[in-house]
């Protein structure tokens, strides 16, 4: 199938590009090679915008004491601080990065770090940080899904950061038709499944806003909606949640399958709940007596096809 790639920010190093310190990369084959062939990427690397040049002294993340402002100066020069000429980096981007469905950082860096970066305090260092290129723009753009290089090599994580980039993809697409209620109406309905797999009752809070989607401001509603379908996203989903929504998908088979494929179904669902069995496999069953017996709601979610099958992000859940 073909599929218009979706544009992600990116930590040019990550895509094999000589920037860093050393004149090194860290060029990253999973990104490289399989998701290139989804998102369409827009490198960019901070130190080389604001003139630190390649190579350059490295930098690090400082601060006087803990719970003091963080400063990202040089690891020989502390006079060569950089604090300032990289938040002002990151606000010169937000034009194209307010067009991107996602970004993926290079971990550790006192530049683009999203976690645990060090902060050396009297040169002791403390895992407590953020870069502070990303920190700006995770500030900007609260919604955007931002993940690191590190990270994706997390089952778990990976599948998490990709769906949530094809679900901001389509709110993107409907926040163009702000005036289409029934749009909106039907993004909420289309991935009620992936939301309740992540949180039941912050997405039941969701059906309760949806519901007053016609006595509230438009604006008002859209940011509510974000900001809560980004907070349920967030949370991770477990066996438990996927089984209850697995269990849920099946109720719309009670009065098309016979005793034999209930059973098979029911069992199928119990081995992946126990973690016998990798989520794909009771989704492919599912898949295959939907295709049987079609069911117009079914067959609008998203739950059993979030992002493209090629990526097999099922398999390893
Ligand atoms: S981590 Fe960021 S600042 Fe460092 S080389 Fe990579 S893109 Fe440039």
């Amino acid at each position: 199938m073909l599929y218009k790639k979706i544009p992600i920010g990116i930590s040019s190093c990550l895509l094999g590009e000589p920037v860093r310190f050393d004149s090194g990369h860290k060029n990253n084959v999973y990104i490289g090679k399989v998701l290139s062939q989804f998102f369409d990427f827009k490198p960019f690397c901070p130190e080389v915008s604001i003139g630190l040049g390649i190579p350059r002294e490295p930098i690090r993340l400082v601060s006087t004491a803990p719970g003091a402002p963080v400063r990202c100066v040089g690891t020989k020069n502390s006079h060569l601080d950089v604090t300032g000429a990289l938040s002002a980096c990151a606000t010169d981007q937000f034009r194209w990065v307010s067009d991107l469905c996602g970004y993926i950082v290079k971990n550790n860096s006192p530049s683009c770090g999203m976690e645990r970066v060090k902060v050396y305090t009297k040169n002791n260092p403390q895992r407590i940080g953020v870069g502070i290129y990303t920190a700006a723009i995770i500030k900007a753009f609260p919604n955007l899904p931002v993940e690191e290089e590190g990270r994706l090599g997390d089952a778990v994580l990976r599948e998490n950061f990709i769906k949530r980039v094809f679900i901001y993809q389509r709110w993107r697409e409907i926040e163009k038709t702000l005036d289409n209620k029934q749009a909106l109406v039907e993004f909420h309905t289309r991935h009620k499944h992936i939301l309740m797999s992540h949180d039941q009752v912050k997405t039941r809070e969701l059906g309760r806003l949806v519901a007053e989607l016609g006595h509230i401001d438009l604006m008002d509603y859209c940011e509510r909606y974000l900001t809560t379908m980004t907070q349920i996203l967030r949370k991770p989903t477990n066996k438990r949640n996927h089984s209850n929504v697995l269990y849920h998908i099946k109720g719309h088979l009670k009065r098309c399958l016979d005793e034999t494929d209930r059973a098979e179904l029911h069992d199928t669902i119990e081995q992946y709940r126990q973690g016998y069995l990798p989520l794909i496999v009771p989704i492919t069953i599912l898949r295959h007596h939907f295709r049987k017996n079609p069911d117009p709601y079914i067959d609008k979610s998203y739950y059993m096809k979030p992002h493209p099958r090629e990526l097999m992000l099922h398999n390893a859940l």
